[in-house]
């Protein structure tokens, strides 16, 4: 959760900006914000925590806070189609949108094991992007977070999106040449998961991630959940990310309280 909100953040200068190089100043504090990522990263987590403990009720959970959390964030990068299920009572509506995967971290920290994590995957995601491309770039995350924080190496957990997701068939310094901003699951989940692939820390799976000049915010959250998970974050991130999240509320004129529930989300499922 920490590695998707920086990932997010870092990302966030060069969403319409791209750049094509890992050499960048990783936070620079006037231009660095959190952006929808990390909103719908909260959201999540606060409807695990807010749920039953046989989840029955997290679907409305999940659509409960991503309105709540949505609407009091309303101009956070959302895309069209997002806003307009945001704000009008349309129900899920086939999106293959990396929206799925780019906030669907936490459930790998609450599930008890891989097939859970997978049903709770399906849950979140299936209440806007229930296109079989959306479930399957939000499992394939949640899958590669929840081996990770289950010992896996990182062979056994890109051997595992191979047989499962997607073939992984292209190395980053192929991909980046041609790369441009996609927003699709299929054109932007394998991608970042390649960047978690060549990452040798979170901060280095993030630096991919930008350095492809594509969906930078979002490849930022997803390459940074699946690291974070994988090598941990420096202590200092936990505080960083709040301060973040701090900002972003007092930004909309907020009581601040997304901190809060990364908070608790921490205390009650990150804590080994
Ligand atoms: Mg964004």
């Amino acid at each position: 959760m920490i590695g998707a909100i920086l990932g997010d953040v870092v990302g966030s200068r060069f969403e319409f900006d791209p750049i094509k190089t890992k050499r960048f100043q990783l936070f620079k504090a006037d231009e660095c914000h959190c952006t929808d990522d990390t909103m719908m990263t909260v959201a999540v987590a606060k409807a695990l925590l807010d749920s039953a403990p046989d989840w029955s009720d997290l679907s409305l959970k999940a659509v409960e806070w991503m309105q709540k959390i949505g609407l009091d964030h309303p101009r956070a990068g959302y895309g069209r189609s997002f806003f307009y299920w945001l704000t009008h009572d349309i129900g899920p509506y086939n999106s293959f949108g990396n929206g799925s995967a780019m906030r669907v971290s936490p459930v790998a920290y609450a599930a008890r094991s891989l097939e859970e994590a997978l049903k709770l995957s399906d849950i979140v995601t299936a209440v806007t992007h229930d296109h079989p491309e959306g479930l399957k770039g939000a499992r394939a995350v949640t899958a590669c977070i929840y081996l990770a924080l289950h010992g896996a190496s990182k062979e056994e957990i890109l051997q595992h999106v191979r047989e499962n997701y997607y073939p992984l068939d292209r190395t980053l310094r192929q991909i980046r040449p041609d790369y441009h901003f996609d927003v699709t699951c299929m054109g932007s989940v394998p991608e970042s998961i390649q960047c978690f692939a060549e990452g040798d820390s979170c901060e280095d799976a993030i630096r991919n991630a930008v350095s492809l000049g594509g969906d930078s915010d979002t490849m930022g959250a997803i390459a940074g959940s699946i690291a974070e998970a994988f090598y941990g974050v420096p202590e200092s991130w936990a505080s960083v990310a709040e301060s973040y999240l701090l900002q972003a509320d007092l930004w909309f004129g907020l009581d601040p309280y997304m901190a809060d529930i990364f908070r608790e989300f921490r205390s009650r499922y990150m804590t080994k």
